[in-house]
């Protein structure tokens, strides 16, 4: 079962998404515009969005291009226009997949299964659910990470710079891998947004940059994650 945000301006279009998904199993909420979704979006937990590209207060593009500045939650853009030029420039404003108009159930079933599958947010897929890192502790099933005894109040973004960091300890990451493993590839922002998610987590983790224990900068380079010596 996902949190399914469907984002249709279209009353009956939207009206039968909502009955399609429910059937599928999904919690589905419905709005009919981008700034509606951008709050939703912003505010509450997703699993996925299915993105109306002609929606009437925004282009969907740029709708789009918004939506990946608060969340790296998966989208299929779902378009009437088969033109090549719009599919190809919504993927690279940050959609997942797109699903082209009029589609059955079946066919949207089939996308959205793929797309939680290749996202990893299909449910537990039975993999290792803690890492361990020193005294870092993440469980990856809870989305909780402890620091010795002390729970850490991490962002959605900051667990995820964390856990991705503490898979690969000791290996210096780029800010582009970084950027991509967090925010999800195409990312259209710039790698400041990084510096200063690194530096809430640094802060969180109880450390400096001038005096690193497990977040450490490799100048020029991105970040590592590593246990204290
Ligand atoms: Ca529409």
């Amino acid at each position: 079962m996902s949190k399914v945000l469907v984002v249709e301006d279209d009353p009956v279009v939207q009206a039968a998404l909502v009955h399609a998904l429910t059937d599928l199993g999904h919690v589905v909420q419905a709005v009919g515009t981008a700034v509606a979704a951008l709050r939703e979006a912003g505010t509450s937990e997703l699993d996925l969005i299915i993105l109306d590209l002609g929606l009437p207060d925004l282009d969907g593009v740029a709708a789009l291009r918004m939506l990946r500045g608060v969340s790296n939650v998966p989208v299929i853009v779902a378009t009437a226009r088969g033109a090549e030029s719009s599919v190809v420039s919504t993927l690279n404003a940050g959609a997942d997949d797109y699903i082209v108009k009029p589609f059955s159930a079946e066919h949207l079933a089939a996308r959205i299964n793929a797309l939680l599958r290749r996202t990893g947010t299909a449910g537990p897929a039975g993999s290792a659910d803690l890492v361990a890192l020193g005294e870092l502790r993440i469980d990856l099933a809870q989305r909780a990470a402890t620091l010795g005894d002390t729970a850490l109040a991490l962002s959605r973004r900051e667990f995820d710079m964390l856990t991705y960091l503490a898979q690969r300890p000791g290996r210096v990451i780029s800010r582009r891998e970084l950027i991509q493993a967090v925010w999800g590839n195409p990312y259209v922002g710039d790698d400041k947004t990084i510096d200063v998610h690194a530096s809430w987590l640094r802060r969180k983790l109880g450390e400096t940059a001038a005096h690193p224990r497990y977040l450490h900068t490799v100048r020029g380079v991105g970040f590592k994650l590593a246990a204290p010596e």
